[in-house]
């Protein structure tokens, strides 16, 4: 196999970039002896609720407990149904079985990837609680469609915000266009940590003060245990990375963006679908997604180049041996895109003449295909 030349993503480059302030942000912490809810998670907590637009944060133990918080905390349980994209990484999903209660899956938009708005009145029950929408890929749901579904069915809305930190819709972030959302800062999400670290972010004074009770063993006073709760929380030295990073998340969204511009202009007479950017809505790329029927051959060229690309994802929820109970359900737009995803290599740390790259493999592969 050949020597990679441009990886798919590149998390020591992000580190090198900080590396002095990282260093001295961790050995503070380190020095300090206090390791957990301390002054960075306060400092991160602050930074990240204004960042989002949203009047609270709480950071806890991943982003798949923070959709399990969320739905635990508006007693979201067995006997419930959730709405969810039948298009999404398994988390959205997990996170509603692991509280009892069921996903219902809904098919994506076709241009988008992301939950169909006009499909979703008919998957509501009289069992139906919450929508969970997910910001795949890093551009946002249609949450204007899904708010008004919502708020006719007194559904709650939560954001699965874990592939987008910092996009726009409508002149909002993510992270404030429902009642609450959950993040990740899984390493390689748009502002990740040095481990597993996540966030919820909300308006409802209420949801916060719950969450933060329910990710701290049920407790607000050390020893009293209000409700039975669990251990969700974000850690000294994963806040204080995270605290170094936040401010710079725009201008490494903007760099994504760049690129992105390049390869929609590089590929766009190629047999490709290439990703939609809808109508008042602002995409940080934590993919690059495009589609073609000769994905499996084209990733394998690219792969002889020394470009890795992934696939996002190679097996629909619904089809996975997790979820044996949902193996006749059809989901026949969700299981097409899964054919036909490519991700290719997008991140602050490639450059133009990397992508450029990437593209001229790209066209050399249709070039060969046209033969
Ligand atoms: C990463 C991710 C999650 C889960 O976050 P973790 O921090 O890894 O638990 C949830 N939903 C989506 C869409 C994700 O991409």
């Amino acid at each position: 196999m050949a020597m990679t030349i441009i990886p798919f993503l590149n998390l020591q480059a992000p580190y090198c970039e900080l590396q002095a302030d990282l260093d001295r942000a961790v050995s503070r912490v380190m020095a300090s002896g206090w390791y957990l809810l301390g002054q960075e998670l306060c400092q991160f907590e602050s930074a990240f609720a204004s960042f989002c637009g949203t009047r609270y944060c709480i950071g806890v133990g991943n982003g798949l407990e923070a959709l399990e918080l969320i739905l635990k905390a508006y007693d979201i349980g067995p006997g419930d149904e959730v709405l969810v994209p039948s298009n999404t990484y398994i988390a959205t999903w997990l996170a509603v079985s692991n509280v009892g209660a069921t996903p219902i899956p809904v098919e994506p938009d076709s241009r988008t990837f992301n939950i169909d708005s006009s499909l979703i009145e008919a998957a509501i029950t009289p069992r139906t609680k919450a929508i969970i929408a997910v910001h795949l890929y890093g551009q946002a749901a249609d949450m204007a469609a899904i708010k008004a579904i919502a708020a006719r069915h007194s559904l709650k809305v939560l954001e699965d915000a874990a592939q987008a930190h910092g996009a726009m819709y409508h002149n909002k972030r993510a992270g404030s266009l429902g009642d609450a959302a959950g993040f990740s800062f899984y390493p390689g999400k748009n502002l990740g940590a040095m481990g597993d670290a996540g966030a919820v972010t909300t308006d409802d004074s209420n949801l916060a003060e719950k969450i933060r009770k329910l990710g701290n063993y049920g407790s607000i006073k050390k020893y009293y245990n209000d409700v039975k709760g669990v251990n969700s929380r974000l850690d000294e030295v994963q806040a204080a990375v995270l605290n170094v990073k936040l401010p710079l998340l725009d201008e490494w969204t903007e760099r994504r963006r760049v690129l992105a511009a390049i390869y929609l202009q590089q590929l766009a007479d190629l047999p490709i679908i290439l990703p939609t950017v809808i109508d008042r809505a602002q995409h940080v790329w934590h993919l690059f997604v495009i589609r073609t029927a000769k994905r499996n051959a084209l990733q394998a060229y690219l792969q002889k180049q020394g470009i890795a690309t992934l696939i996002h994802y190679p097996v629909p929820p619904h089809q996975q041996h997790a979820y044996a109970e949902m193996h006749d359900i059809k989901m026949p737009i969700c299981e097409l895109m899964h054919k036909t995803v490519l991700s290719l290599p997008i991140g602050p740390h490639l450059t133009a003449a990397d992508v450029l790259t990437v593209c001229h493999h790209i066209r050399d592969f249709y070039a060969s295909q046209a033969l």
